[in-house]
């Protein structure tokens, strides 16, 4: 694509108006989205999906460069954190489509890194359910390994840029890893946690997902992974009781209210929300391999004991 000044202003309106569109659907669904609620995106009365469901990268026929990037949902997310390749050096990578480099989809990608355009990501996190991950940028294309390198925020081209080179930024890798943590790989998390839940809290069944979190069992900075079985869907009291073990749950998946909390005389919220839960069982998803890690939540529950 040349740099034709009009073209490129309505390559920077649509992702702006593609990321506010974003901003609100990911505000009302709570984070996961579906291909129905993308596809729904308009510019100038013009309807513009964001996404592809039968390919990887989307460049819409109104625009010269790709505009969204597609990561399907792993077949074994319950153990294999992540889909995606970091290399050593902290930056992810995107697959080109196939090995042409020439193909149409590549060319837009190459676009899109020529002209700095930010780009959606769209990571697959069940059947046809997606996190949005936006602005990425690509960074720099690794044509031998047919790939893209992609960045999480300005600073990371900036890095690559100024480097050139992989090894500045492999020692600017110490702190990238909070930046693939923080942008990508927690919201992932939660969303995996939240539908293999099917969408509700484990311990009252609240059901707005916008209420929900993913609960680490091991946490983050324990060094506990971001797998479905390290993780518990609660809404958020209930993710505050746990982190503050007000509430604590037994390796057999038996929930405990902390003593003094079951002595307390107070209004409904207390005797609905909390004391009510001593002794109910979780609502475990129905995949064993999604339950909770009984050795995690034994290491867990003696912290709560300790807590009492
Ligand atoms: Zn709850």
């Amino acid at each position: 694509m040349s740099r034709d000044w009009a073209a490129y202003e309505t390559e920077i309106q649509v992702r702006t108006a593609a990321f506010a569109f974003l901003d609100s659907l990911v505000t009302r669904l709570g984070g996961i989205v579906r291909y129905e609620d993308v596809a729904q995106f308009e510019y100038m009365g013009d309807r513009m999906s964001l996404l592809d469901p039968q390919r990887g990268i989307r460049k819409p026929r109104q625009l010269g460069a790709a505009l969204s990037i597609r990561t399907v949902h792993s077949p074994d997310p319950y153990t294999r954190p992540y889909a995606d390749d970091i290399g050593t050096d902290g930056y992810l990578r995107y697959k080109w489509r196939g090995t042409d480099p020439n193909h149409p989809d590549n060319r837009a990608l190459r676009d899109a890194m020529t002209l700095q355009l930010p780009l959606i990501w769209f990571q697959g996190v069940g059947p046809g359910a997606y996190v949005p991950i936006y602005p990425v940028w690509l960074a720099a294309e690794e044509a031998l390994q047919h790939e893209f390198v992609v960045a999480l925020n300005e600073a990371q081209v900036a890095d690559w840029n100024a480097s050139g080179r992989r090894q500045v930024a492999e020692e600017s890798a110490r702190y990238e890893p909070g930046i693939v943590n923080q942008r990508l790989h927690q919201p992932v998390f939660r969303a995996r946690v939240i539908l293999a839940y099917e969408r509700q809290c484990a311990l009252c069944r609240l059901r707005h997902v916008e209420l929900l979190d993913a609960a680490h069992i091991r946490g983050d900075a324990e060094g506990g992974q971001p797998v479905i079985p390290n993780g518990i869907a609660m809404c958020k009291i209930h993710h505050a009781a746990f982190d503050t073990n007000i509430i604590g749950v037994r390796p057999d998946y038996v929930v405990q209210v902390r003593g003094d909390v079951l002595d307390e005389t107070d209004g409904p919220v207390l005797t609905h929300a909390l004391q009510e839960l001593h002794g109910a069982r979780l609502h475990l998803p129905a995949a064993a391999a999604a339950r909770p890690d009984t050795q995690l939540l034994e290491e867990r529950y003696t912290r709560f004991l300790r807590a009492s």
